[in-house]
């Protein structure tokens, strides 16, 4: 049944997040054939909009405000509670982000409606849309479906495939104001951690150190790797608990859930809780000198051996493959 859909774009630093053309890929499916419409919200981020419309989205509506500069709770809820109210979705879709996480929650308890949270994929099943979403730390997929009122999703990152740009697509660009008022929290500066250019959880490629690394300088060499791949480096906790690199990089059960096409785990040993936040990668490959490391039961390819010997031959063969 053919619906209308609003997409919520995420922008960071002036951009738009990759997951912001995913989700318009999500919408389509989901609209059937009906309207799919992008909401970017921020400030001066008009010139983002025809993006969203090269992507899939048939109209964009643009909430520009000088309170929705950087991402704030109440901000946020507020200006797309009013969008919701004009627009009357019959479903809405965002990122699985870190502001997709806080919002969604929110909003959805204001609709009234549910909410399907980290949903990796969706299908129209009997003119309904059907996400599957992981459970169990990734081991198991559950479908799901909303039967009453608006449908709520959050898409996780990596996932679903966006649909390819087309430049010479047009659809109406509107500019909506909106009232922000009573705001618990303002935002006086941000300040970035130096983490490097790409951003883990939408990565194609990590390059992922453990403990087995041994140093924060042991991790050089996988950032070499990395910048080459044109990826990430990311950590198991063993590592960010001793303290070789920063927290923001830990992925697993309690730090960051990735799905990169191919991921190096360096020096892991493969603790399930930081399977749970990897095991689903396309391509896992695992360096470890361990033969019986757990990571070897869910890597699909395996390099047993010293790493500090290996990294730096991947390295430079990749270099001359690469050339
Ligand atoms: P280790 O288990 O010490 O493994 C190091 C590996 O490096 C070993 O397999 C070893 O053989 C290999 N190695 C050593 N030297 C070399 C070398 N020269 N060359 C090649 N290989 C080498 N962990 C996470 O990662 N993410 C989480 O989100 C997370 N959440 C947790 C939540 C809870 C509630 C709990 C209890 C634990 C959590 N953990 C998490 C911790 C987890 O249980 C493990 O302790 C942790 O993942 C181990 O990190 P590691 O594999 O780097 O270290």
């Amino acid at each position: 049944m053919a619906k209308k859909v609003l997409v919520i774009g995420e922008v960071r630093d002036g951009e738009l997040r990759n997951v912001s053309f995913e989700s318009i890929s999500a919408g389509k499916t989901i609209a059937d054939g009906g309207e799919v419409v992008g909401v970017l919200l921020g400030e001066n981020v008009s010139g983002l909009a025809d993006s969203l419309i090269h992507y899939g989205a048939d109209r964009v509506i643009v909430v520009d405000h000088a309170d929705l500069k950087s991402y704030t709770t109440d901000a946020y809820q507020q200006a797309l509670l009013q969008v919701f109210d004009t627009e009357s979705p019959e479903a809405v879709i965002m990122g699985h982000t870190a502001t997709g996480k806080d919002v969604s929650p929110r909003l959805a308890m204001k609709l009234n409606s549910g909410l399907i949270s980290d949903a990796i994929s969706v299908e129209v099943d009997g003119g309904e849309p059907v996400f599957t979403r992981p459970i169990y730390s990734g081991k198991a997929f559950e479908k799901k479906k909303i039967n009453e009122g608006v449908i709520f999703a959050t898409i996780r990152p990596n996932n679903i495939a966006p649909l390819e740009a087309d430049s010479s697509r047009s659809g109406d660009v509107q500019k909506v104001t909106v009232e922000i008022k009573d705001l618990r929290t303002t935002i006086r500066d941000v300040v970035r951690k130096a983490t490097g250019g790409v951003d883990l959880s939408e990565a194609k490629v990590i390059v992922a150190g453990g403990r087995g690394v041994k140093s924060k300088e042991g991790f050089e060499p996988l950032q070499e790797l990395a910048d080459l791949l044109g990826g990430a480096v990311g950590a198991s906790r063993g590592a960010c608990d001793a303290d070789y690199c920063d927290y923001a990089l830990q992925i697993g059960q309690t730090g960051k859930v990735v799905t990169p096409d191919l991921y190096f785990a360096i020096g892991i040993s493969g603790a399930i809780q930081h399977l749970a936040g990897m095991s689903n990668s396309k391509v896992i490959v695992a360096i470890n000198k361990d033969p019986e490391a757990p990571i070897f039961e869910v890597a699909d390819y395996g390099i047993v051996g010293d790493l500090f010997e290996i990294v730096p031959i991947l390295t430079e063969e990749l270099k001359s493959a690469l050339v």
